[in-house]
C-alpha cells in the first residue's frame, strides 16, 4: 500500500518511501507532510520493520520538535484482536505529543475494509495531496507487481483423517507459467462468490519450491459456527474439482525470506504453518544446508502426523538434524510448542549461540505470542530485537 501511494503521490511532488525503522528523528523534523501506513500485530505490537523505530523513538520523550510537520496515519489491523489498530494510534499520539500537526483524524481500517480505505481517499483529497480525480488502489484490487498466473487443481488430498481438529488438506497446482516464488512467498488466490462483482481474495502460504515442479498448499477447512464452510478454504477443500483452473499471484514476501547463510535455522510452528516450514526445509536440503531444527506442534500423535514420511526421511538423511513434534492432547497436561521451547531453552540457546535463526510460522492467536514471550524471557528485550533487526526471528503468522 505504501508503494501504491509513492507511485501516484510521487507524479506530483517528490516522494521518498522508508520503512520506519529508516526513518530518524532528524529526517522526521525535517519533513514537511508525512503519511504513515502502520499496521498492528499481535498484542498490539508494532511490524518488525518499525520494531526500532517504535523502540528508539516512540518511547522517547518528545518536547515539540515536530511543529513543522503535518501528517496523517492510517492504522491497519483486523478488529478480531482485542489491541485493534493499537500501534498506529500509538504513533498518531506520539506524533501529536510532539507538536505535528494532523491533516485529518486517524483513519483505522479493519481488514482492508472499502469504506474506511474511502475515507482516507477523501482526508488525502481534502488536504490537496490528492487531486479529486486521482484515485489510489487501495482495496484488494490485483497488485501490478504481481502477474496473474493460472494453474490447475492436480492433486488434494486430506492428511488428518480422525483428528480432533478441522481437516488439513495438501493441494498441488500445476507449476503455473513463468511464476517465480521462494521459500516464505504466499500464494494469493482468487475465490469465485456467489453474486459477487469480483473474486474474494484469500492468501496461502505456499509449502513448495518451484524444483519440486508444483506449487503445493497446506489449507484447513473452516467450518463456521453455522456450520458452512470459510468461503476460501470450503472452495479449496470441498468444491474445487480436480483438474479445474485457479487464478492467483504470488505476493513476494521478504519478511520471510530464507536466511542468506548456512548458519543453522529452527523452525517452529503449528497446524498449517507446516506449509511455509515446509517451503524452507526443501529449500534447505536444495542447498544442502543441513543444520535445521523443526518444533511442531498439533494436536494427536495418531492423526496430526503432517507430512510424516517425508519428515522421517529428512530426518533419517540428516537433513533434520532435529525434530521435536508437540502433540497437545496426549499427555495428562496440555502441552504445546511455546511449553516445549519453554522447557528446552538450553538448547534453544546453544542453537542460537551457533547462530541460527528462527522461524515461526502458523498461528497468531496462541501458539505465536506464546513463542515470543518464551524468546523475550530468554534474550531480553533487546536480545530479541537485535536478533529481529539481523534478520534472524521471522514470522509468516495469521
Ligand atoms: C499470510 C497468511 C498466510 C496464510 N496461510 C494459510 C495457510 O497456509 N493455510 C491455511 O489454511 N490458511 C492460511 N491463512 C488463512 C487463510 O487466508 C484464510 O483466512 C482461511 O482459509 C479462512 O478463510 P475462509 O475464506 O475459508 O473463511 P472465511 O469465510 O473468510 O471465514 C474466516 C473466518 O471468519 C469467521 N467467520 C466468517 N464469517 C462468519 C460469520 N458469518 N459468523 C461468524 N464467523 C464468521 C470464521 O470463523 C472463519 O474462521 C493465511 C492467512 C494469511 C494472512
Amino acid at each position: 500500500m505504501a508503494r501504491r501511494h509513492a507511485d501516484l503521490l510521487g507524479r506530483r511532488q517528490p516522494v521518498a518511501l522508508l520503512a520506519l525503522n529508516q526513518v530518524s528523528a532528524e529526517a522526521l523534523a525535517a519533513a514537511h507532510t508525512a503519511l504513515f501506513i502502520a499496521s498492528t500485530y499481535g498484542e498490539g505490537e508494532p511490524p518488525d520493520n518499525a520494531l526500532r523505530f517504535s523502540r528508539r523513538w516512540l518511547e522517547s520523550r518528545g518536547r515539540g520538535e515536530l511543529g513543522a510537520l503535518r501528517y496523517a496515519v492510517l492504522a491497519l489491523g483486523d478488529s478480531n484482536y482485542r489491541r485493534f489498530c493499537a500501534f498506529g494510534e500509538r504513533l498518531d499520539a506520539a506524533l501529536a505529543a510532539r507538536g505535528a500537526r494532523r491533516l485529518f483524524d486517524l483513519v483505522r481500517v479493519d481488514r482492508m475494509d472499502d469504506a474506511a480505505l474511502a475515507q482516507w481517499q477523501r482526508g488525502l483529497a481534502r488536504s490537496g495531496l490528492l487531486e479529486d480525480k486521482q484515485q489510489l488502489p487501495l482495496s484488494q484490487a490485483p497488485l501490478r507487481e504481481h502477474p496473474v498466473l493460472r494453474c490447475r487443481l492436480l492433486e488434494r488430498k486430506l492428511l488428518n483423517a480422525g483428528s480432533p481438529g478441522g481437516p488439513v488438506y495438501h493441494l498441488r497446482l500445476s507449476p503455473p507459467q513463468n511464476a517465480a516464488w521462494q521459500a516464505g512467498d504466499i500464494a494469493l488466490i482468487d475465490i469465485p462468490s456467489a453474486g459477487a462483482a469480483r473474486p474474494a481474495v484469500r492468501e496461502y502460504s505456499i509449502a513448495s519450491i518451484p524444483s519440486q515442479g508444483g506449487l503445493d498448499l497446506l489449507v484447513r477447512q473452516v467450518r463456521k459456527p453455522d456450520g458452512s464452510l470459510g468461503l476460501g478454504s470450503g472452495w479449496l477443500t470441498a468444491q474445487l474439482q480436480l483438474g479445474a483452473d485457479i487464478v492467483l499471484r504470488v505476493r513476494d514476501n521478504p519478511a520471510f525470506h530464507a536466511p542468506r547463510t548456512d548458519a543453522p535455522m529452527i523452525l517452529v510452528g503449528n497446524g498449517t504453518g507446516m506449509a511455509g516450514l515446509r517451503a524452507h526445509l526443501q529449500a534447505r536440503a536444495q542447498a544442502g544446508h543441513v543444520g535445521n531444527w523443526l518444533v511442531f506442534g498439533e494436536r494427536s500423535r495418531s492423526h496430526d502426523r503432517l507430512f510424516d514420511t517425508e519428515l522421517m526421511a529428512w530426518q533419517r538423511s540428516g537433513q533434520l538434524q532435529r525434530l521435536d513434534r508437540v502433540f497437545s492432547r496426549e499427555g495428562e497436561k496440555l502441552c504445546y510448542v511455546q511449553d516445549f521451547l519453554t522447557a528446552h531453552t538450553a538448547d534453544l540457546e546453544r542453537w542460537l549461540q551457533q547462530g541460527a535463526s528462527i522461524y515461526v510460522c502458523g498461528s497468531q492467536q496462541g501458539m505465536a505470542p506464546a513463542v515470543h514471550r518464551v524468546l523475550l524471557d530468554l534474550l531480553g528485550e533487546r536480545g530479541l530485537e537485535d536478533l529481529t533487526l539481523d534478520g534472524r526471528y521471522r514470522r509468516d503468522v495469521y
